[in-house]
């Protein structure tokens, strides 16, 4: 009996070790602190959705839509999810894909009723050698709108650029705000291409963006930031987002959200909102004033 109360009163003090620790970290300094934001899911809605598709070369739509889908059809990437909702939406069906494989950070390739398909970024189909010249001045444009272009190639030719965009949340740019008011540096990281980043940021009011970057190269990013003689807080919504920083790295994770992936975080904010890393930051501010 007496080795389970030990028991207990030691996993009491581990927990309340674990919580003031965080609370230490979050209320840290001023002007000390960036908060690195994942871009979607956290200053957007992250449901992205179907918003445009240009054909080049002659190529016809429904048949560029229906190819791209079926190579998409196989992907578990918010981005292919709209893509195939859209298309789905618009009455047409997937063609069949076999040889599916995707390439992180980058897009997909599949072998779509016979045709070699690739969808992705510039960088996907010049990697293979693909001229994106023609896809480049679309793919600008709808990037300076906030949309994410999803350029596509069928059997080595440029064949078209779809669009997905996904809505900033209400609440963002005055939460970005009022994190600056408290001495927080936001910064924003994103494997998405820097035009679009740029657009998003300059909605939110967010001033430095790392965009481009992909999944393995964010974890070096936010050391990076920390060899800055920072703390770095990383937030996001836990799906497909960048490695965190670990608490003993005098980092943070903070997830936003309801979904089951936010448990990897040291810090779960269920309202959804980036105003929930406000009240975090400003309780934990008041909290550490009240200790000492
Ligand atoms: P993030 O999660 O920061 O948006 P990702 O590493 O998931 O970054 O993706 C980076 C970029 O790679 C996307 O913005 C997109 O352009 C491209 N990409 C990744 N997966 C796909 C896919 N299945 N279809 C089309 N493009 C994709
Ligand atoms: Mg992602």
């Amino acid at each position: 009996e007496t080795r389970t109360l030990t028991g207990v009163r030691l996993y009491v003090f581990a927990v309340i070790e674990h919580t003031t620790r965080r609370i230490r970290i979050l209320g840290a300094t001023a002007h000390r602190t960036f908060t690195v934001l994942d871009k979607t899911g956290t200053g957007t809605e992250g449901k992205p959705v179907l918003t445009d598709v240009q054909p080049v070369g002659g190529f016809d739509e429904t048949v560029l839509l229906r190819l791209v889908a079926g190579a998409e059809a196989d992907s578990e990437h918010p981005l292919a999810q709209a893509i195939t909702a859209g298309v789905r939406d618009r009455g047409l069906r997937p063609l069949a894909a076999t040889g599916f494989g995707s390439v992180t950070g980058k897009g997909v390739q599949a072998t779509v009723a016979g045709h070699a398909v690739l969808v992705g970024t510039a960088r996907l189909l010049g990697d293979v050698g693909i001229d994106t010249t023609a896809l480049a001045p679309v793919a600008a444009a709808l990037a300076a709108e906030g949309k994410t272009p999803v350029l596509a190639a069928v059997d080595g030719r440029p064949a078209g650029v779809l669009a997905v965009a996904d809505t900033v949340k209400d609440d963002s740019a005055a939460a970005i705000a009022a994190l600056q008011r408290l001495g927080v540096d936001v910064v924003m990281l994103t494997g998405d291409n820097a035009r679009t980043a740029a657009a998003i940021a300059a909605q939110v009011g967010v001033g430095r963006v790392l965009a481009e970057v992909l999944p393995e190269p964010k974890a070096d990013e936010i050391r990076r930031l920390q060899g800055e003689g920072r703390t770095v807080g990383m937030v996001g919504d836990g799906i497909n987002d960048a490695p965190a920083p670990a608490a003993d790295d005098d980092g943070l994770a903070l997830g936003i959200g309801t979904d089951v992936a936010v448990v990897a975080a040291d810090i779960t904010l269920i309202s959804g909102s980036l105003g929930g890393v406000v009240t975090a930051i400003r309780l934990s501010r008041a909290t550490m004033r009240n200790i000492r």
